[in-house]
């Protein structure tokens, strides 16, 4: 006789590690306990160290955040009837980060992760500015309590808050020592748009604990993946450490517990997944990003068949009618996910396998779940659909993937997949070589500091530490591995 298993164990395998609790209400968000069974087994497993760190981070959350009494007193400093000062003196006292994360859903993602991570390392409550189409993605991923700012925050307009505005980080760190300090703002701005400043940037090398601890509020606006820089940070070495003895899977474990999309997106990925993908013996990924304009491109699609064919990713065909087909009974199936704005790249590769035959004999399907032509950012089904494909390039077994787009490293990175990179073309024409296999599954900081905290001068970041390097797809740029 064996007992049914009780929710409780049932549940265990889906908690990653650790990295889930158990007690959220299952049904209002499916992919949390869920996702496991359409995922391959943990690429990476989170330390101890991370599982308490994230336990610490909800219990502050819940103790801070959103209809709290402690949040609404320091909400109300920010108002019109707050004295302007922000300081505080209570050691208790809860302190905030609130994102401003923007542009497409990959650069939003990737700003998130970042985020978390900065407000764990600095024992503040994350607060993520909405946008239109934040909750329609994702759930909570706090018990009990909100990570969304709520829509009566006292500071409007965030959206278009720039490094100009008096409390900016860029203003203290240029009069660093003269009157303007963390004491006398009722906030500090921290611009970290890909195109900041030397002296936003200054950021990257502050001890959070000597300075801007003072400040309960920051507001933080960004596009993309400063993890790398926080490697590259003294102050934050000892911690991150403990926290991620290998350095090559931060965004994935960071991802894997925070982006569980809401029930309305897990739809859609199951429905595709299982109709097209699942009963395949191989599963190959295509992320299709053209920053040229929308119109389809043939040096692309060179690129696309010159990457795969050197990777033997995809099967070659055969140029000859090879008579009359033998049967594919036993033969291997590939599954082929691809995804773009454009449907063109997509119908020309599926031609290609029902128009020849392949030379091993393997049956190769071709799928693309939208072409929605144009990037149309902010609208909620739009961005569902984006979400829901960047998931299913995540569940892929290889994936191919193309430079500079965050799209691609959040399906990789969520994955716990090292993609093969197709390098931008330059001139309109397919790069020699057309790919390379990047050195790990994380995202790349597009907007790098090129700064040495430590020896307070400028340097190259990607020679600092060994596991902060610049990244395949963009020479200046940033990555762990
Ligand atoms: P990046 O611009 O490639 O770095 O990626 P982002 O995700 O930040 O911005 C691109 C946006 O364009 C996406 O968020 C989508 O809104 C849209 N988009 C680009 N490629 C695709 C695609 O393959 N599928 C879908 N559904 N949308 C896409």
């Amino acid at each position: 006789y064996l007992p049914p298993p009780s929710r409780h164990e049932s549940n265990q395998d889906g908690l990653l590690g650790g990295l889930l609790v158990p007690g959220f209400d299952e049904q209002s968000c499916i992919s949390r306990y869920k996702s496991t069974s359409h995922l391959k087994k943990l690429a990476r497993s989170p330390s101890t160290h991370l599982v308490k760190r994230l336990r610490e981070q909800e219990a502050l959350q819940r103790r801070c955040g959103p209809g709290t009494e402690t949040y609404r007193r320091a909400a109300e400093r920010l108002g019109p009837r707050g004295n302007g000062n922000g300081t505080t003196t209570d050691d208790d006292a809860c302190k905030y980060l609130v994102l401003v994360p923007y542009r497409g859903l990959g650069n939003r993602i990737l700003a998130m992760a970042s985020a978390f991570l900065y407000a764990m390392l600095t024992d503040r409550v994350l607060l993520v500015h909405r946008g239109t189409s934040l909750p329609d993605l994702f759930c909570e991923p706090f018990q009990e309590t909100s990570w969304l700012l709520p829509p009566d925050f006292p500071l409007g307009d965030l959206e278009n808050l720039t490094g100009e505005v008096p409390e900016s980080y860029r203003n203290l760190a240029r009069e660093y020592g003269r009157a303007a300090s963390v004491s006398d703002l009722p906030y500090v701005f921290v611009d970290l748009d890909h195109a900041c400043t030397y002296h936003d940037k200054l950021f990257y090398c502050d001890d959070h604990r000597e300075f801007l601890h003072r400040a309960p509020w920051l507001v933080m606006r960004t596009d993309g993946y400063f993890v790398p820089a926080l490697f590259l940070n003294p102050a934050y070495q000892e911690e991150l450490d403990k926290l991620f003895p290998r350095k090559d899977s931060v965004f994935y474990l960071l991802a894997r517990y925070l982006f569980h999309p809401t029930n309305k997106v897990w739809g859609l990925i199951t429905r595709f997944y299982d109709s097209y993908l699942k009963d395949s013996d191989e599963r190959l990924g295509i992320q299709v990003r053209v920053f040229d304009g929308d119109t389809p491109f043939k040096h692309v699609l060179d690129q696309i068949l010159a990457c795969t064919s050197q990777e033997h990713l995809l099967p070659e065909v055969v140029a000859q009618d090879p008579g009359p087909p033998a049967s594919t009974a036993g033969a291997r199936s590939k599954a082929v996910l691809m995804t773009g704005l454009s449907s063109w790249y997509f119908e020309n590769i599926r031609g290609r396998y029902w128009q020849s035959a392949t030379a091993a004999g393997e049956v190769v399907s071709v799928h693309q779940p939208s072409h929605e032509e144009h990037q149309l950012t902010g609208e909620a089904t739009h961005d569902m659909k984006a979400l829901a494909e960047m998931y299913l390039l995540s569940m892929t077994d290889a994936l191919v993937t193309s430079g500079w787009s965050t799209f691609g490293y959040v399906g990789h990175g969520l994955g716990g997949l090292t993609p093969w990179i197709m390098f931008k073309p330059e001139n309109l024409t397919t790069p020699d070589p057309p790919c390379g296999r990047a050195a790990s599954m994380e995202p790349c900081l597009h907007g790098p500091p090129f700064y040495d905290c430590r020896a307070r001068r400028g340097a190259d970041t990607g020679k600092l530490v060994p596991h902060v390097r610049h990244c395949e797809d963009m020479s200046w740029g940033l990555k762990l591995v």
